[in-house]
């Protein structure tokens, strides 16, 4: 099954480093026969540069965050309209630092997928627990229900078009990565969740990808897990070469 690989690089970046990081791309997935999807998300105004350089090669372009209105007096966000015009394929909902810096909710998260998929971009919906979740046991039971609320209303096409990000709170940016176990039970828990809103088939179908200090090293482990279709990579996202090899590990 194809792996998906998203590079998040939050509030980094330069034009220089796009147009390095797309030539860094395009050279390993022209050397397969591409059994990896790559998507890189930039800050806002590096899309038009992103989508220049990346001419007609295939690799996608994401955002990292939307908003809920259509248009209006919203000074410095960005509408689902404009990431369409850019030819955005993708955009992250209800990432660790959206929900504990700016204060989404899971209502607001479930919003967004909703007026993601309607607009035919593919939402990835974000989920995961804190350490101290983690500790006293609540764990599945904090992913299990950021994800049925994001989920609300769904119907099996638009479940379909959807993917998840498993992105423990404490391995984000911190170094610390959850055990292959660790990841893979957690996104067998996530798969069963999906089953619950479509069939079997279908929630085999859903890319749930892996978040939280994924690096050149362990990455080609994690991707060899029964469960685990792809990662969501932030620091090493923003290295041409590390990013590279997190992407020769899942060809
Ligand atoms: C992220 O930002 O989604 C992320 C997983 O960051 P990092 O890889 O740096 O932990």
């Amino acid at each position: 099954m194809t792996k998906l690989i998203i590079g998040n690089w939050k509030m980094n970046g330069s034009q220089a480093l796009v147009a390095s990081m797309v030539e860094s791309i395009k050279s390993v997935i022209n050397q397969t026969s591409s059994s990896v999807q790559v998507v890189v998300c930039p800050p806002f105004p590096y899309l038009g540069v992103l989508k220049q350089a990346i001419g007609d090669a295939n690799i996608g372009i994401g955002a990292q965050n939307v908003h809920t209105q259509l248009s209006g007096a919203f000074t410095g966000e960005i509408s689902v309209g404009i990431l369409k015009d850019w030819q955005t394929t993708h955009c992250l909902v209800g990432h660790s630092e959206r929900r504990s810096l700016f204060g989404e909710t899971d209502q607001l998260v479930q919003e967004k997928t909703k007026l993601l998929l309607d607009h035919e971009i593919k939402p990835v919906i974000c989920v995961g627990e804190t350490l101290e979740q983690r500790e006293s046991g609540q764990h599945e039971s904090t992913v299990t229900q950021q994800l049925k609320v994001a989920l609300k209303g769904l119907s099996s096409s638009e479940l379909e078009r959807s993917v998840v990000a498993y992105e423990p709170v404490w391995a984000i940016g911190t170094g610390k990565t959850a055990s292959e176990e660790q990841a893979n039970q957690m996104h067998i828990v996530i798969r069963k969740t999906l089953e619950e809103h479509a069939t079997p088939d279908l929630a085999k179908s859903v890319m749930i990808l892996y978040g939280g200090s994924v690096n050149a090293k362990n990455a080609g482990s994690l991707l060899q897990q029964s469960d685990i279709d792809g990662c969501l990579v932030g620091g090493a996202s923003l290295k041409p070469e590390d990013f590279s090899q997190i992407i020769q590990a899942g060809l």
